[in-house]
């Protein structure tokens, strides 16, 4: 069986397991469920998480495939979408028909069934919005369940399934609610000057998303990392005067009653921005990126990310709270 975790985490880490199980059906995993007797993590792409050891038990790999129209109206359309099904290429099956909802988020790698748990988002669009239900298995009662929008709790890069519900379900099915009708989000400089005034077709914006992605950002077939590490910091207004006082260049966004701090920004300022620390290091045109020059370990990057902490701790008082799934 195989074992080696290498090719199944964008950071490129070498790690061990005790096996990896590719899951196709629900009926898969229920059998799995009933002879399991070791620990496991489920897993879709690997890009959301950092291996800072060897994993003592099995990882399942959902390959739980589909995309089927459920219902349909003259102005949207219900799509329900096996977990395992590759994040982008439902983007793109969604911009091929002229749906919409879902196009600023191209190009996000990983798997549809983890899209949910950190509620993944790019360029002014989250995929709650467009989040209809998903389906999941119960890990500890063998049971299935449907959790429906509102129940999902969905915040920024988070929902119910990384706190109260964390680890305890599969994820096998999700459900996108993608409109017919033109709703171009173009509230993001960059994609706004990409693709002009407006458009009707959803395509475009996915395409201009795309070509600002690569750009910006590195191929984890290229350079190991795993997007932004670090969660960009909400603080209260009253907390960030003062900060804005004394360094009146801060990035920042409005974020409701609170106000979001640029995580990038911070780290930049701290003199991490492209550094090489023995392995490690962060991306040259995004601090919020820490990558693998090659041999780092799970356990050199866990440590470097938390010299960024301290440092942006020490220097702003701002606690950063990492994105990736630490395991
Ligand atoms: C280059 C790059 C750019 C990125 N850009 C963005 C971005 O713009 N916005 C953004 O939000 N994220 C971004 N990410 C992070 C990542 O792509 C997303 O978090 C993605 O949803 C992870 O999908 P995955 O299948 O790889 O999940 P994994 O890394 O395999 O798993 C992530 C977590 O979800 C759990 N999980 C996975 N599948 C299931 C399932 N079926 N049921 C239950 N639990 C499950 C795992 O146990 C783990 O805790 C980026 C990553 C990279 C490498």
């Amino acid at each position: 069986m195989e074992t080696n975790l290498k090719p199944h985490n964008t950071f490129g880490i070498q790690a061990q397991c005790k096996g990896i199980i590719r899951l196709y059906s629900e009926q898969d995993i229920f059998e799995f469920l009933l002879r399991q007797d070791s620990q496991y993590l489920v897993l879709g792409g690997g890009s959301n998480v950092l291996f800072r050891s060897d994993y003592d038990g099995f990882i399942l790999k959902n390959e739980i495939k589909g995309i089927e129209i459920i219902d349909e109206d003259e102005k949207a359309l219900l799509v329900k979408v096996g977990a395992g099904e590759i994040w982008h290429s439902l983007v793109m099956w969604s911009v091929g028909h002229n749906l919409w909802g879902l196009e600023n988020l191209a190009l996000i790698p990983g798997s549809v069934g983890a899209a949910p748990i950190q509620n993944i988002g790019a360029y002014g669009v989250e995929q709650n919005k467009c989040f209809h239900s998903l389906n999941a298995i119960d890990l500890e009662q063998g049971t299935t369940r449907t959790f429906y929008n509102e129940e999902c709790n969905f915040g920024y890069r988070d929902s119910i399934f990384k706190q109260a519900e964390k680890g305890k379900f599969l994820i096998t099915h999700v459900c996108y609610l993608l409109s017919k009708i033109p709703n171009p989000v173009l509230s993001y400089g960059d994609v706004a000057s990409e693709v002009g005034s407006s458009t009707d077709r959803s395509e475009v914006i996915a395409e201009a998303v795309i070509r600002i992605r690569k750009n910006k950002l590195p191929n984890p077939a290229e350079i190991g990392n795993s997007g932004s590490f670090f969660k960009n910091p909400i603080i209260s207004k009253e907390e960030f005067e003062p900060l804005q006082a004394l360094y009146p260049g801060i990035a920042f966004y409005a974020a409701g009653a609170q106000v979001k701090l640029a995580a990038a920004w911070l780290i930049d300022q701290c003199g991490f921005k492209g550094i090489v620390d023995g392995n490690t290091g962060t991306y040259k045109k995004q601090a919020l990126v820490i990558v693998n020059h090659g041999a780092a370990t799970g356990k050199e990057i866990f440590a470097f990310a938390q010299k960024i902490q301290q440092a942006v701790k020490d220097r702003f008082g701002v606690v950063l709270e990492m994105e990736v799934n630490v395991v």
